[in-house]
């Protein structure tokens, strides 16, 4: 590991400063942060601690929105009665994520800003990985790819994102609070990861010092009647090969309203707009999932490891849609 400097500060303006710094960072609950040191992935300079800085609440509010604290544990969340009735998706996304102990240790701040689990990213021995080392090319476009991403990807990157739970997220319009140096503001969990493109170092759109102090939902009717399903290599502590994250609101057996996203296969949580609109309006049934289904794929660039990925996509998203459609 090299060597860095272990910052604590006493409130979260101080926070903001030392993360600021030229080669800082924050640590949270760790369970990313310290493989990523431990294997010399990241070497920053200064470390800045955010425990017992940022609120932990987690609050379903009068009018069925949620709010989340930045320090928020995953366990906490997940084993909420209030989160699992009014956003099912969210509870179920975290339970199918890591492990019991990862759970216990790690916030939903540090969560939603976990790195890539391509296998070129996290080997240290490996030179050609542009997000490590800008420019040195992409040992995964021709390499070990099944797992890497179909969707918003570029001819520099093509790195999941791994995080299970933002993809419920960005499916029900989460929003995540940030505050920086010069103040706070408010971004849509989907805007706040960047594609790519020829800067893959650069995946979000954070300014220096700017950190996650809340994550909140607005309320829908389609969050109270979803699911996430996960299609993984084994069953447990492993990452998705795809995920659906989805929401349908359902009235006389027609589709009112419906929240659509998928994991394991974007350079970013994926949300599919054109998803949505093929549901709405049209009957609740495995006719209308087939033919929703089929824009999952819109834009889905594929390489040689990676080619089961489109059709897993729309079985995924129909089984995941027959879910929901069979509670409502
Ligand atoms: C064995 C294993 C299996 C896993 N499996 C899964 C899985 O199946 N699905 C899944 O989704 N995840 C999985 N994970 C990842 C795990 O969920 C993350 O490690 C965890 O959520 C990170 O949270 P943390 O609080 O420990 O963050 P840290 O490790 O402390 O930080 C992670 C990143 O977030 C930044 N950060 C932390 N908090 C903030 C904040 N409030 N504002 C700004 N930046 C911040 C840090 O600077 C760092 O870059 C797995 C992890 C392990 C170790
Ligand atoms: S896909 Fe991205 S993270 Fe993986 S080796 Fe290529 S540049 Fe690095």
């Amino acid at each position: 590991m090299y060597p860095f400097t272990l910052e604590r500060p006493r409130d979260v303006s101080e926070a903001t400063r030392l993360g600021s710094a030229d080669s800082a960072a924050y640590i949270a609950g760790g369970t990313d942060m310290m493989q990523l040191l431990t294997d010399e992935i990241l070497h920053p300079d200064h470390l800045v601690a955010l425990d017992g800085l940022l609120d932990a609440r987690i609050e379903v509010t009068p009018d069925q929105a949620l709010r989340l604290g930045g320090a928020a544990r995953m366990s906490d969340i997940a084993d909420d009665p209030d989160v699992a009735a009014v956003f099912p998706v969210i509870a179920e996304a975290l339970l199918l994520s890591a492990s019991g102990q990862v759970r216990n240790m790690a916030t939903i701040g540090g969560n939603l800003l976990q790195r890539t689990r391509c296998p070129y990213f996290r080997d240290p021995g490996v030179h050609a990985c542009n997000k490590r080392r800008p420019g040195a090319g992409c040992a995964a476009m021709d390499g070990a790819n099944r797992t890497l991403a179909v969707l918003g990807t570029s001819p520099h990157c093509i790195a999941t994102n791994a995080s299970d739970v933002a993809v419920a997220l960005v499916a029900v319009g989460a929003q995540v609070h940030v505050r920086g140096p010069g103040g706070d503001r408010v971004i849509a969990l989907e805007d706040l990861y960047r594609l790519p493109g020829d800067t893959p170092q650069i995946e979000t759109v954070l300014e220096p010092g700017e950190l996650i102090t809340a994550v909140v939902v607005p309320p829908s009717p389609a969050a109270r009647n979803s699911t996430y399903l996960k299609v993984r290599d084994r069953t447990s502590f492993e990452f998705a090969l795809t995920s659906a994250a989805v929401g349908l609101d359902i009235a006389d057996g027609v589709i009112r309203s419906a929240g659509v996203a998928m994991g394991g296969v974007g350079t970013k949580p994926w949300r599919m707009p054109l998803v949505e609109e093929a549901l709405i309006g049209r009957p609740a049934g495995e006719e209308t999932y087939r033919d929703a289904a089929r824009y999952a794929t819109e834009g889905a660039v594929t390489r040689e490891g990676n080619r089961l990925k489109p059709e897993l996509m729309k079985r995924t998203l129909v089984r995941a849609l027959s879910v929901v459609g069979g509670r409502a």
